[in-house]
């Protein structure tokens, strides 16, 4: 980053500081009543950190040295906390666990629960940018312009989400969608592509309000995406199916089967995030499964149309071209989301730019962008001979499915998020006590 960058950055911040200075004193006043512990010396904010403690006090920060001379990261504070938890007072640990209530409850979770509560914000070979573990709303949506590890992660769902909303607009004048049953499913389609980025942004821009919050703004993403892959089941019913399929078994029962996968992606993807720091390794394979199984199903009829399908009756078109890109991509998205690369190669490295989770945003929004067009060109191109092959049922039960799937998805969240709060109290990785940084030790 250029010198004259960093001081415009610098700047801005200085700027924002200075007027969020009054609320930031209350919030820590409210902060340290909320949660029984000292609220954050001076020098961190509830937002991103202002200024670091000078180099020579942040031997435990390690690479937490910002990069940018002006973003203190985070990192000092899980550091610094699991020093006190598995270091320093690792001796202390043990009383700590079996202490008077007063000092158990003053110590949050106690030694384990505590290391375990902070590691929820914690990403495989991203060691700086974290913004505070208990932001407030205010400093979560400021602190999306300023540069740290989710910042990017932000703006790749949240600039899509304008970009898919104009399309939306402007195929609104070419598309009939109140009167012409026919596209129906396309429109129920488009409403999800919009609502998933949407939502991921908005995950991930408030995720570090607590660690409740954090799981919360999940469960809604996992929802989302789960209804987004049955909005790929409504346009590939309606439109993508082989000639040879279109009154078939599958093609009858292929949208109410998809959002019954709906509510399965849903209830495993949550689920997973209850497995997160015992066993990081169930939970992983756990959420990959829960993406994985409803794409397969969706894909079934573009598998066969690309692989297997070869003269009349396989729909073979211009839209291929578009349906093989945007398969290429998801397999692209999902390779980023399980290998974790390239951070898990050069920890620290790509902290701010560059690291899996952007590129997975990058290539599943470019992926929808690929099955966009080439529904649209499925859709207008066989509409004659669908509409009079196709049977009626599959176009007009669209917002009866989307409905239930809706109800039933937000249910379930409601479900999961019932839990989560149920057990926080007797499941320490589950608690929201994040501790408040301590003030950096003298040497
Ligand atoms: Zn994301």
């Amino acid at each position: 980053m250029s010198s004259l960058h960093l001081s415009s950055w610098r700047r801005i911040l200085s700027v924002y500081l200075c007027l969020n200075q009054a609320s930031r004193g209350q919030r820590l006043k409210e902060l340290s009543q909320d949660t029984d512990v000292d609220p954050p010396p001076s020098h961190l904010g509830v937002g991103v950190v202002h200024h670091c403690p000078p180099a020579g006090k942040r031997d435990e920060i390690g690479s937490s040295q910002t990069q940018s001379g002006l973003l203190c990261t985070h990192t000092h504070i899980f550091k610094e906390t699991a020093a006190s938890v598995t270091g320093n007072a690792h001796n202390k640990a043990a009383s700590d666990l079996q202490g008077p209530p007063s000092t158990s409850r003053r110590q949050g979770l106690g030694a384990k629960g505590l290391f375990l509560s902070l590691q929820i914000f914690w990403e495989d070979g991203i060691i700086s940018g974290y913004r505070h573990p208990k932001s407030s709303a205010l400093d979560c949506v400021l602190s999306s312009f300023q540069m740290n590890n989710e910042t990017i992660n932000i703006w790749t769902h949240f600039l899509p989400t304008w970009y898919f909303l104009w399309r939306f607009l402007v195929l609104s004048y070419s598309l009939d969608f109140w009167g012409d049953s026919y596209s129906w499913p396309f429109l129920a389609y488009m409403s999800l592509v919009c609502l998933y980025p949407f939502t991921s942004s908005c995950a991930h821009m408030f995720s570090t309000m607590s660690t409740h919050a954090r799981h919360i703004c999940y469960f809604l993403d996992y929802g989302a995406l789960s209804l987004y892959s049955l909005g790929c089941a409504f346009t590939y019913g309606a439109y993508a199916m082989p000639d040879c399929w279109v009154n078939g078994p599958l093609h009858r029962y292929f949208v109410p089967t998809a959002a019954f996968n709906s509510f399965i992606c849903t209830s495993l993807s949550c689920y997973s995030r209850f497995l997160e720091l015992e066993c990081p390794r169930v939970s992983k394979i756990l959420r990959t499964v829960a993406f994985m199984y409803p794409f397969l199903f969706d894909n079934i009829p573009l598998f066969y149309r690309l692989l297997f399908c070869f003269g009349d009756g396989c729909a073979w078109n211009d839209s291929i071209a578009g349906y093989f890109y945007h398969l290429f991509f998801a397999a692209l998205t999902g390779f980023l989301f399980a290998s974790h690369l390239p951070e898990r190669l050069a920890p620290g490295r790509f902290d701010f730019i560059g690291h899996s989770h952007q590129l997975f945003h990058i290539c599943a929004v470019v992926g929808t962008h690929f099955q966009l067009e080439a529904v649209l060109w499925d859709l207008r191109s066989r509409r004659a001979w669908l509409s009079a092959h196709a049977p009626v049922a599959i176009f007009t039960h669209t917002f009866a499915t989307l409905g239930a799937a809706l109800l039933g998805n937000l249910a379930l969240l409601a479900t999961f998020t019932a839990a989560l709060l149920r057990s926080a109290g007797g499941v320490s990785i589950l608690q929201s006590n994040v501790p408040e940084a301590e003030p950096p030790k003298e040497k």
